[in-house]
């Protein structure tokens, strides 16, 4: 399948990067290297794009270990995943599995000859031989510019925001979104992913302005973070909506607040999360 590739420079040193499906990478450059940040789907010739946009010897690490986030590593060797996340490696590497999550985005992702994409349309699957343990607190310097990987297990066990200090800037991820997908049966409880969202907001207050997802263009602010605190608030008081919403596997799970895919909440808030009743409290 034809390379659909889009970019949004966010700032000098900070480019968006998006696949196939609407999954956004990220391609940080400083003077001396590029790191980018999730490597899409595996749709398409990503390494090559990458190198229309940088030639400066590049850094590959992701978010978590999903489908849609890391399936387009092995045109890249060596790369960072919390280790946390390897466990999703194998079954995320399932083509049925990549067939399905692409075919589910044809409609959203306006994009539809992803209807009808096989096998031959995907780079071959991620080699956790070739990941790296990426640290709580792991900083790269890039030259003039860092990012710095910090966790938020929620998720995935393993997945990780990143904050860009020198533009201000915080990246969660799939980790707090407009709707924060906390459901699986390898998630914590809700109850261990808000303590570990608070801890996060209390050791990066006052270092960042903006905030990003991998999913969608939004630019949020702290006002995402605070939204999701306070699903997690009610949904342990019991006092959420529970909107029923049927996830991409068939399973229907309550969210915090009702909600639709094309404008977000209804009350207008950013911040949303599905969730599993069995997993409230630790
Ligand atoms: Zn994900
Ligand atoms: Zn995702």
């Amino acid at each position: 399948m034809k390379s659909r590739f889009k970019s949004r420079k966010i700032t000098e040193n900070l480019t968006r990067i998006i696949g196939a499906t609407g999954e956004c990478m990220y391609l940080a450059v400083g003077n001396e290297r590029a790191l980018l940040v999730d490597t899409g789907t595996g749709i398409g010739d990503l390494k090559g794009f990458v190198g229309t946009l940088t030639d400066k010897p590049l850094t590959v690490a992701m978010t978590h270990g999903h489908v849609d986030h890391v399936q387009g590593v092995s045109q890249f060797g060596e790369y960072y995943l919390n280790q946390k996340d390897l466990f999703l490696l194998d079954s995320n590497s399932d083509m049925q599995i990549r067939i399905n999550y692409a075919r589910l985005m044809a409609v959203p992702a306006r994009n539809p000859n992803l209807a009808y994409i096989e096998s031959d349309g995907f780079q071959p699957k991620a080699d956790p031989e070739k990941s790296r343990d990426i640290p709580d607190g792991t900083v790269f310097n890039l030259g003039g510019y860092t990012t710095e990987f910090h966790a938020l297990p929620g998720h995935t066990p393993g997945s990780m925001a990143v904050l860009f200090p020198e533009d201000r800037i915080l990246l969660t991820g799939d980790a707090c979104c407009g709707t924060t997908l906390l459901y699986f049966e390898y998630c914590p409880s809700i109850e261990e992913y808000k303590e570990a969202l608070t801890a996060l907001r209390a050791m990066l207050s006052g270092k960042f302005d903006r905030i990003l997802v991998s999913h969608g263009g939004h630019v949020f602010t702290e006002e995402l973070l605070d939204s999701v605190l306070e699903c997690c608030d009610e949904i342990m008081a019991g006092t959420d909506e529970a909107f029923p919403m049927r996830g991409p596997d068939g399973t229907e799970n309550p969210c915090a607040h009702s909600m639709d895919f094309i404008h977000g909440r209804l009350d207008g808030k950013p911040g949303n999360i599905v969730y599993s009743r069995n997993r409230i409290f630790r």
